[in-house]
């Protein structure tokens, strides 16, 4: 069964488009209204969305705000160490209960990510403004849906293999750049009952989030990653009678 609205909260560390004029120049309000527009725009009523920063008390993240919760989608670069472990061990827990989590670009050495991976999450990255072709090679798949098979990013930072993370349960997107690197830049996991998705592209002085395509993706991978399962989760242990024996039992 399909829950609507899908309560979406956008989260963004929000240092970048404070100091830095072309990042600014790029999302003035921040990258997190850029991208909650977009989903708020092309979802209309089937969503809700809203947005949190990290300077934010409780980084805009409280019990309430995640309770209320179906989608999460996270942009860190700078600040990750400043989430609080608090916070995170309390997001890692609504993952495994159900909560859909969408981490962008430099997301991947967010506490949240790196936790729910188990790996170092590094990889190799270069900045040297090339072009990126994104080849869909999972096309049966929700978060593809409206693709072709592939689409280019003209200005894009580079990031290379090795990609440290667990052998994804579905890979959606690699990537090349001219530079001759390649990467799994869409990769989707299942932790407890969270499904989450990891897209590459987004750093913050290139236009990615007003990319018609990466728009389309996120689009698609909020709702795949919206959970519509109401079946019980235990995040502790449960003890339960032993079973008469087979051979003693009546
Ligand atoms: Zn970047």
């Amino acid at each position: 069964m399909i829950k609507t609205p899908i309560h979406i909260t956008v989260w963004n560390e929000f240092r970048h488009e404070q100091s830095n004029d072309l990042v600014k120049a790029i999302y003035p309000e921040g990258i997190h209204i850029a991208i909650a527009n977009t989903l708020g725009h092309r979802l209309g009523p089937t969503v809700t969305v809203r947005t949190a920063t990290l300077d934010e008390p409780e980084h805009g993240l409280s019990d309430e705000a995640m309770e209320q919760t179906d989608v999460l989608i996270w942009w860190g670069h700078i600040a990750h160490h400043e989430v609080s472990d608090d916070i995170v061990e309390k997001l890692h827990n609504r993952v495994l209960e159900g909560l859909g989590l969408v981490v962008l670009h430099s997301g991947h050495l967010s506490k949240i990510f790196t936790k729910l991976m188990g790996t170092g999450c590094h990889l190799r990255w270069r900045e040297a403004a090339e072009m990126e072709r994104i080849w869909c090679i999972h096309p049966g798949h929700p978060i593809t849906d409206g693709l072709g098979h592939y689409f280019e990013l003209p200005q894009t930072e580079a990031y290379g293999e090795l990609f440290d993370v667990p052998p994804p349960d579905e890979l959606i997107f690699i990537s090349w750049f001219e530079g001759g690197e390649v990467f799994r830049s869409g990769c989707c996991w299942i932790r407890g009952k969270g499904r989450i998705f990891y897209f590459r592209p987004g750093h913050e002085t290139y236009p990615i989030y007003h990319d018609a395509n990466v728009q389309r993706i996120l689009v698609n991978a909020v709702q795949y990653v919206n959970s519509p399962s109401t079946t019980p989760y235990f995040t502790s242990g449960r003890h339960v009678p032993d079973p008469p024996s087979p051979i003693h039992g009546h």
